[in-house]
């Protein structure tokens, strides 16, 4: 059987299907991924991303981080692509339980997704550090400069940054899902990143299917390995 044919029949057989997507799946809508070498990453700016997006860089030189998060996070103009709308139908038709990212875009939940673990939290939430007053994205994305909440506070992405841990009750969920789904799908990472590696090994079942451009390191670890563009596999499920 030709591999999207097994892939295809998978999806079909389960009723418990876990999506685990990395940047891959955002860059089909034009989001740049700022670890690959084309990502990101440019001569405009006099530290490397992992330094701008990390707290004591925050902390100490907000205005710089928020100039960097203005111009490369801002993902209010990219749409969900295929992928998203896919698994957002697989949902709806209760086959999918859980899609767990380390995406920070939102495009799952505007999609349409809705049980959606963000391991690294998401733009579309942002809140002040002195009363904790929410603020959406468009509120960060069209203020000049540092964004300050009515007291004077001023907001911060509810993104996780270098140094942050993790929200415990995020990563419990995602456990959670990945330990109790019959077929998982880790899709568009290349699960050199903590802790998407830890995570997948949580899974106890027989159909775990790597989608990625390239080779990864746990290829010898999945039931079925396709090196294709999301797109193309999803567009034809
Ligand atoms: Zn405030």
């Amino acid at each position: 059987m030709d591999k999207i044919e097994q892939f295809k029949k998978w999806v079909q057989e389960s009723n418990d299907i876990v999506f685990f997507g990395g940047a891959g799946v955002s860059t089909e809508s034009g989001i740049p991924d700022f670890r690959s070498k084309d990502g990101l990453y440019n001569q405009k700016y006099d530290y490397p991303p992992e330094e701008i997006l990390s707290h004591t860089f925050f902390v100490k030189y907000t205005d710089e981080f928020y100039k960097f998060y203005h111009d490369k996070l801002n993902c209010l103009e990219y749409e969900p692509n295929i992928t998203h709308i896919k698994l957002a139908e697989l949902e709806k038709r209760g086959k999918l339980k859980a899609v767990v990212t380390q995406n920070i875009d939102g495009l799952h939940q505007k999609a349409g997704s809705k049980n959606v673990y963000e391991l690294h939290g998401s733009v579309l939430r942002n809140y002040c550090m002195k009363c904790n007053k929410f603020y959406d994205a468009e509120y960060i994305f069209s203020s000049d400069g540092v964004p300050k909440c009515s007291c004077g506070g001023i907001i911060k992405p509810d993104v996780v940054l270098y140094e942050e841990g993790l929200d415990d009750n995020v990563i419990s969920g995602a456990i959670n899902a990945i330990a109790n789904c019959d077929m998982l799908i880790v899709a568009g990472t290349s699960l050199t990143v903590q802790p998407a590696s830890g995570l997948i090994r949580f899974y106890r079942g027989k159909k775990l299917v790597l989608i990625n451009r390239d080779a990864t390191a746990y290829d010898s670890f999945a039931n079925l390995v396709i090196n294709d563009s999301l797109g193309n596999i999803f567009s034809k499920i």
